[in-house]
């Protein structure tokens, strides 16, 4: 466990670079970062396996037909103590895609380990990236509308900006 001050377009833009390769051509990769988002607190490395699990579940959803995978990062601005006047940031990481979705009825088992729904599945990806983002005091959520594919958003507590 390697903690530091991490940019996380930095660690979107890297990974990206390393996984284009593997996602199948009728795939499209795309990249939106937030150039105004802070840095966090955090392990570069198990950030960039959060990642990859992501990714490599999204190009699986997908499949042979073919469609996109979006990834991201967006600054959010939570006011938390209003009278204090004090303002949390977060830093989000949405990977977005255009496969099936997942059923409501499956999204609350999806981060317990051993559950999938693939055949040569381990069902461990999903429960590695919740562990590595609640060790950063992070979040890990899924947003999905079956037909529609669907978003997993992770929520990182920003580093307070250097004065
Ligand atoms: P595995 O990939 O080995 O099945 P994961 O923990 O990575 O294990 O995922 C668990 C299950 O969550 C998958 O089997 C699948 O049913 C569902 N899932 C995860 N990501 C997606 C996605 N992007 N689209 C649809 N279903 C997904
Ligand atoms: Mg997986």
């Amino acid at each position: 466990q390697n903690f530091g001050q991490t940019d996380l377009n930095e660690v979107v833009t890297r990974t990206m670079r390393l996984i284009q390769n593997d996602v199948p051509k009728q795939i499209e990769l795309a990249v939106q970062l937030d150039l105004t988002a802070p840095r966090v607190d955090g392990d570069a490395e198990q950030l960039k396996q959060v990642l990859i699990n992501l990714v490599q579940n999204a190009v699986q959803a997908i499949g042979t037909p073919g469609g996109r995978i979006t990834v991201g990062t967006v600054k959010q601005d939570r006011f938390g103590d209003f009278r204090g006047g004090t303002v949390n940031e977060f830093v989000e990481v949405h990977v977005s895609d255009t496969g099936p979705g997942i059923p409501l009825d499956q999204q609350q088992h999806i981060f317990v380990p051993f559950f999938t729904t693939k055949e040569k599945g381990t069902g461990l990806g999903l429960a590695i990236c919740q562990r590595i983002v609640k060790n950063h005091g992070g979040s890990i959520a899924v947003h999905s509308k079956p037909g529609e594919g669907c978003t997993f958003v992770i929520r990182l507590p920003a580093l307070p900006a250097e004065v």
